[in-house]
C-alpha cells in the first residue's frame, strides 16, 4: 500500500490535493460532493514509480512543509504576530 499526494478534480472545476492510497482514483468533493476523479499529472520523478516506496517529492514536499512550519514559528517568536 503506498499513500502518495494526488489531485483530484471535480465536474465543477475545484482541485483538491490529497495524500492518499495510490489505488483510490475517486474521491467525493470537498466542496460541492460531487465525484472527484485523479489526475494523473502528477509531478514527481519517474523513478519513484520504481522504488514504490516513500516517494522522495512527497518526502521533500513535507519536509519543505515542516520548513516553513518552522521558519514562520521562528520569524513569529522574533518580530512577535504582525502588528498593524
Ligand atoms: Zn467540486
Amino acid at each position: 500500500m503506498t499513500r502518495r499526494i494526488y489531485d483530484f478534480r471535480c465536474p465543477g472545476g475545484h482541485v483538491v490535493e490529497k495524500f492518499i492510497d495510490d489505488s483510490v482514483t475517486q474521491v467525493d468533493c470537498e466542496i460541492c460532493q460531487q465525484s472527484s476523479t485523479r489526475l494523473v499529472s502528477f509531478a514527481g520523478p519517474v523513478l519513484d514509480v520504481i522504488s514504490g516506496h516513500f516517494p522522495s517529492a512527497t518526502m521533500r514536499w513535507a519536509k519543505d512543509r515542516q520548513e516553513k512550519i518552522k521558519a514562520e514559528r521562528r520569524a513569529t517568536e522574533l518580530h512577535g504576530p504582525a502588528e498593524i
